[in-house]
């Protein structure tokens, strides 16, 4: 069969899966091993890129990030090119819309193998929660994660800041948010430090000046927040990484979580209560997603 004919028969519009080898592998068969521990344990890491129109987006940082979540989880050295490879040929073959969530899998392979890391790349649809949050903005709950920001210098086994594959804490999360007619959750610290959303940076802004938590305190570097904050300080705008408290999300011009798949999106209802000025934070949020859009027209 061509290549074009496999890529073909390898995508079913929705979905397109491939290997390190850069090898088309059929989405609807089975890959993954019953005793692979990313199954068994969760004991691996992922990445969720955005491609549009056949570029991905931040693809460096988003490498640079699943090579330090894999020295802290203590597997070994992913290689660059080879998932440079598997990225190209996902990309190569989607049939699907405009915009892709790329999904990069690297786990501690079977409990009963010869240690090789099972790796994969994923391309899915964009779902239509983020669409519509992108658009339409969501309200959040605080939710306190468990843990003080100390501990992600002192208990590395907790693995703070790292994209575990372990992420059901992150939807339980998200589910009771729900459960409490929520759309989102942003995390707080034991000590009230504003830490991240499940799936997302927390952002705030002030007059001309963004802010974003450290991950210094157990949070995920964002690189939708690196990528905005790299536009914003082209337009003028002050930028600064720093520890924020309840109050600064609550009483800022705007709180925006931000994320590879959602982007930019705003906060508008925060714990039940809507949050003030609703015009400004949408025309902050359309001036903001235009910046972070701006980092990629050429
Ligand atoms: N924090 C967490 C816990 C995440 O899972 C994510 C992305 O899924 C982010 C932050 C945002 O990261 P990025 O902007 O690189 O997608």
């Amino acid at each position: 069969m061509s290549w074009a004919g496999r890529a073909w028969a390898y995508c079913d519009a929705m979905r397109v899966l491939a290997g390190l080898d850069g090898a088309l592998l059929d989405p609807e068969a089975p890959l993954l091993r019953a005793d692979d521990l990313a199954a068994t344990r969760g004991d691996g890491v992922f990445e969720t890129v955005l491609v549009v129109d056949g570029k991905p987006r931040e693809l460096g940082p988003h490498l640079d990030r699943l090579a330090r979540s894999a020295a802290m989880l203590d597997l070994p050295a992913p290689d660059p090119s080879a998932w440079e490879r598997c990225v190209k040929a996902v990309i190569s073959a989607w049939r699907g819309g405009r915009e892709m969530a790329l999904k990069l899998v690297y786990t501690r392979g079977p409990e009963f193998g010869d240690g090789t890391p099972t790796a994969y790349g994923m391309g899915l649809p964009i779902g239509a929660g983020a669409l519509r949050a992108r658009v339409e903005g969501v309200s959040a709950l605080t939710l306190e994660r468990g843990f003080a920001p100390e501990h992600a210098g002192r208990s590395p086994w907790l693995l703070l800041g790292a994209k575990t594959l372990s992420y059901a804490v992150n939807m339980a999360a998200l589910r009771y948010a729900e459960r409490q007619g929520a759309d989102e959750v942003v995390f707080l610290a034991s000590d009230g430090s504003v830490l991240e959303g499940p799936t997302s940076t927390v952002v705030v802004a002030n007059g001309r000046t963004l802010r974003t938590p450290p991950p210094s305190i157990g949070i995920l570097p964002g690189t939708t927040q690196g990528a905005l904050f790299r536009a914003a300080e082209r337009a003028g705008w002050t930028t600064k990484v720093e520890r924020l408290r309840p109050d600064d999300i609550r009483g800022a011009d705007g709180l925006f979580l931000v994320s590879s798949v959602r982007k930019v999106t705003f906060v508008h209802t925060l714990d039940g209560t809507p949050l003030p000025n609703l015009e400004p934070r949408r025309a902050l949020h359309a001036e903001l997603s235009d910046l972070y859009e701006s980092e990629y027209r050429t």
